[in-house]
């Protein structure tokens, strides 16, 4: 597949090959002359009215915040400004309203060495990237920092492991309908924060057949009359499309996401859109009738194919559903398995407990090192998915449980036995006192964490590391290029054993 081609640009320089009309707000600018007369302090202009301030103001940006915003300082007020770097200064528009200041970025006059244009044409409308402005040294820079930071309690972490090609590696891709002003249908992500709907043809972190799908899906809605569900009034049908696709395999799931299970034209619409995409392996019914930001509802069924796909990872295969979890950037998760079985230390005889495990991955490719396996997840279907991936890659010695990790520890524990290993990747909101508490009673000899939040992974491990644990390694790894969200490794080990 010519990936590069078929998006408009090439690996060094990527740009989009077209102008979104929809796309309005300005992108700060770069560079510029310096205000002569507003140098040394703020030169502060009053455009507001009403109750509501709004003041222009020079600034200097003096480092990051964990979101990656520019801190600066304003009226002895510390603010924070989307897309501002360290040592840049700029001008930015201060709104105020009570205690309530907000700072956004209209012009940067000195800027950094390490500003990039964004590759994104919506970049500063969308907010799903919040990093595109810096080059890559800065990225991982930001990130690495944080994880110093974040990690410093416990020793340093080791060189953050980077991604040498870092756009168009999601394998998940949501995209939401609904009607511009003019009620043409247009189809895109939700701008930061809201539920307004940016139209755009193209998300460079995307895999680009998610995009070309969605791009089918919204003229196919023109053709059958198909109207985009509307959150305000409860009317229309399609909420959303959800596109998943094995990067290995080749394999494509697409769920329509729809208001109701009357779904007219269903078999023609299915049937135009395999025509468009013979690549489509599986097409899925997804209802959600409730008024949610939840993308997927309960109500499931397939129209097209199995119902699921499967991809390869670690060279095993694995069966994913649509609610299932499944890592989104496969290139660098195996890294991340790789670097959190090296943690583990298995000689091929331990018990490892896999938690939060998911579809089993991690438990699966660790089950080839272990003795035995247990795995436990929380979602019915993923532990299906687990249950099945066992036995499609001939794995005698593991086992899935479906159930809170928490309660399953807490019962693992009352009943004495024991795990040498527990291998731990719970959600962003992080573990828990149950699941913690039991981790201390079960005594495993190593914990490895993997993290998709660090903050809370530090706020665990401060938990086992009071109470017997010592942190051996911490390895962050970026799962996630263009946006702040870093994954990072850390491995605990049992003290006195
Ligand atoms: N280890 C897997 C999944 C990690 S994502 C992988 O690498 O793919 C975190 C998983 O934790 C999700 O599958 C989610 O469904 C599950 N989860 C969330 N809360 C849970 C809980 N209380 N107990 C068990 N699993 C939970």
């Amino acid at each position: 597949m010519t990936k590069q081609k078929n998006r408009g640009y090439n690996k060094t320089q990527k740009k989009h090959n077209r102008s979104n009309k929809k796309y309005n707000k300005q992108s700060p600018s770069q560079g510029g002359r310096k205000n002569s007369k507003s140098q040394g302090k703020p030169a502060i202009t009053n455009v507001g009215r009403g109750k509501q301030k709004t003041v222009a103001a020079q600034v200097s940006c003096s480092g990051l915040t964990d979101e990656g915003k520019g801190i600066v300082q304003w009226e002895g007020k510390q603010l924070e400004v989307a897309h501002l770097m360290p040592g840049e200064k700029a001008e930015v528009v201060i709104s105020s309203k009570g205690r309530y200041v907000n700072a956004e970025l209209k012009r940067v006059i000195t800027p950094s060495k390490d500003r990039v244009k964004p590759a994104c044409t919506y970049y500063y409308e969308c907010g799903g990237c919040q990093l595109q402005h810096m080059n890559a040294q800065a990225q991982m820079r930001f990130k690495q920092e944080t994880i110093d930071a974040l990690m410093q309690p416990f020793g340093k972490p080791e060189a953050i492991l980077t991604m040498d090609d870092p756009y168009d590696y999601r394998n998940k891709s949501h995209m939401s309908f609904g009607l511009n002003k003019e009620r043409q249908i247009i189809g895109g992500l939700y701008a930061q924060n809201t539920h307004q709907i940016i139209s755009m043809e193209q998300c460079l972190i995307h895999d680009p057949k998610a995009d070309e799908i969605g791009e089918t899906i919204k003229d196919l809605m023109k053709s059958f009359k198909m109207q985009p569900y509307n959150e305000d009034t409860g009317r229309g049908f399609l909420r959303h499309v959800l596109v998943k696709v094995g990067k290995v395999s080749g394999e494509i799931m697409v769920v329509l996401v729809v208001a109701s299970s009357v779904f007219k034209g269903k078999n023609n619409f299915v049937k135009a859109l395999r025509n468009a995409h013979p690549e489509i392996t599986t097409i899925l019914m997804n209802v959600n009738n409730r008024n949610t930001s939840m993308v997927l509802g309960d109500q499931e069924k397939v129209l097209f194919g199995k119902g699921t796909i499967t991809d390869t990872l670690c060279g095993l295969k694995f069966d994913i559903s649509a609610k299932s979890f499944y890592q989104i950037n496969p290139i660098q998760t195996e890294k991340l398995y790789a670097k959190a079985i090296e943690m583990a230390q298995l000689t091929g005889k331990e018990t490892v407990v896999d938690a939060y495990c998911g579809i089993g991955t991690i438990g699966l490719v660790a089950s080839q090192k272990a003795g035995k396996v247990i795995g436990v997840e929380l979602n019915k279907d993923a532990v299906g998915d687990a249950i099945r991936n066992s036995k499609r890659n001939g794995v005698k010695n593991a086992r899935f449980y479906q159930g809170d990790a928490g309660e399953f520890m807490v019962q693992m524990a009352g009943r004495g036995e024991k795990a040498d290993v527990v291998i731990m990747d719970p959600p962003r909101s992080g573990s828990d006192e149950a699941f913690l508490s039991s981790v201390v009673k079960l005594k495993p000899k190593r914990v490895v964490y993997v993290s998709c939040n660090p903050v809370t992974q530090a706020r665990d491990m401060k938990y086992l590391v009071k109470n017997g644990y010592e942190v051996e390694g911490i390895q962050p790894v970026d799962m996630f290029p263009q946006t702040v969200h870093v994954e990072c490794i850390s491995q605990l080990v049992l003290k006195n054993d």
